[in-house]
């Protein structure tokens, strides 16, 4: 699976807007971060690995970062998502088994993560701009059972061709991307 052209505008757009930043050290809580994203295992090492680099340019030497990894990662925790089956409690399970791990982790920080391409996206029939509505979705959604949790949204794009392997996350505002997205007309 690869970008369409359309999507390559539309990040772009994204980022000229300032919807979409490059990443910089957007929420690294040093006691370590609780970390949601698509377990794709040919783009989740890309994201673990820039997480990890962030925390050593920091100069922690140990990146804490706890992993929940259900397909298509964030889009898993808002009820009413495409990405799960109707009638059954996923997005509220998923949530819960996050909030159990900043209890027994101690973790306030929540990284979550939706990613482009990504087939469970593609299988729920979910554009990126909805993608990345699902994924203010899931911090809206921690943040009413837990006000205190830091949520920091990030969207990773896989640029790469066969040959030509990029892949890069970024730091979605939430503030930017909800006055963004009213002003687009064509949504
Ligand atoms: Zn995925």
């Amino acid at each position: 699976m690869r970008l369409t052209e359309g999507e390559l505008k539309l990040i772009t757009q994204l980022r000229q807007d300032g919807v979409l930043e490059n990443v910089n050290n957007h929420r690294l809580d040093p006691k370590g971060v609780i970390l949601v994203a698509c377990g794709d295992c040919d783009r989740f090492p890309d994201i673990y690995r820039h997480k990890r680099r962030s925390y050593r340019q920091a100069g922690k030497r140990h990146a804490r970062l706890h992993l929940h990894c259900w397909n298509g990662g964030a889009l898993r925790l808002v009820p009413g998502s495409p990405a799960n089956k109707p009638g059954r409690s996923t997005a509220v399970d998923f949530q819960e088994d996050v909030l159990e791990s900043e209890r027994i982790k101690r973790l306030h920080t929540v990284a979550l993560y939706v990613h482009r391409p990504c087939a469970k996206a593609a299988n729920s029939k979910m554009g990126l701009l909805q993608q990345m509505l699902m994924l203010y979705g899931a911090k809206r959604e921690l943040k009413k059972k837990n006000n205190k949790l830091h949520v920091a949204c990030f969207v990773h794009i896989d640029y790469g061709t066969r040959r030509n392997k990029r892949q890069k996350s970024y730091f979605m505002s939430c503030t930017k991307f909800i006055s963004w997205y009213a002003l687009r007309a064509d949504r």
